[in-house]
């Protein structure tokens, strides 16, 4: 299976199936704002004993912290958890690929949280039914409807879905 999907695609499946669709046509309006704070997050958290390097694979996967054993993802709230689960078990899926084995780990510092994740092979199958299910909305002509979802207004989209309402 070629693997051409960025990881943020998987997220923006269980986010919003339309963003996800808007984002693959190269309408990407996401602010640098959440980067911007996910790095302020990092430095006020300061992993100290893992190596803080962002890391790119391929120019398709962006891994926020990576060390010998894991991959860490670090998110703002845990509001979305599904959504970064299957993020950061596609990273893995992707890396296992590249014949990279690591387990994941979700870290939630404003929660003071962390989830550890693994790649099992039930959860390989997931993934990929969710990468045929990526590139069937990708590649479909037109937009999924609007759909008002409780987080579209701090949506960056928002006035692109909903601008005959403003
Ligand atoms: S504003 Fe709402 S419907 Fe539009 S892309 Fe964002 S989440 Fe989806």
């Amino acid at each position: 299976m070629r693997l051409d999907i960025q990881g943020i695609k998987v997220h923006y499946y269980f986010v919003c199936k339309r963003k996800l669709w808007l984002f693959s046509k190269g309408i990407q309006l996401e602010s640098e704002h959440e980067k911007v704070a996910i790095g302020q997050l990092l430095h006020e958290h300061s992993y100290k004993r893992v190596q803080m390097k962002e890391k790119m694979v391929d120019d398709v996967i962006k891994l926020d912290l990576v060390d010998d054993d894991y991959v860490r993802e670090v998110k703002m709230s845990s509001k979305m958890e599904k959504a970064d689960r299957m993020q950061l078990l596609y990273y893995l899926y992707y890396l296992k690929q590249m014949g990279i084995e690591k387990k994941g780990k979700l870290h939630y510092p404003k929660e003071k949280r962390t989830e550890e994740i693994e790649l099992t092979s039930e959860n390989e199958v997931e993934i990929e039914k969710l990468i045929k299910a990526i590139n069937a909305i990708q590649y479909q002509p037109t937009a999924p409807k609007v759909k008002r979802l409780p987080y579209c207004s701090s949506c960056a989209y928002y006035s692109f879905c909903f601008a005959q309402e403003e």
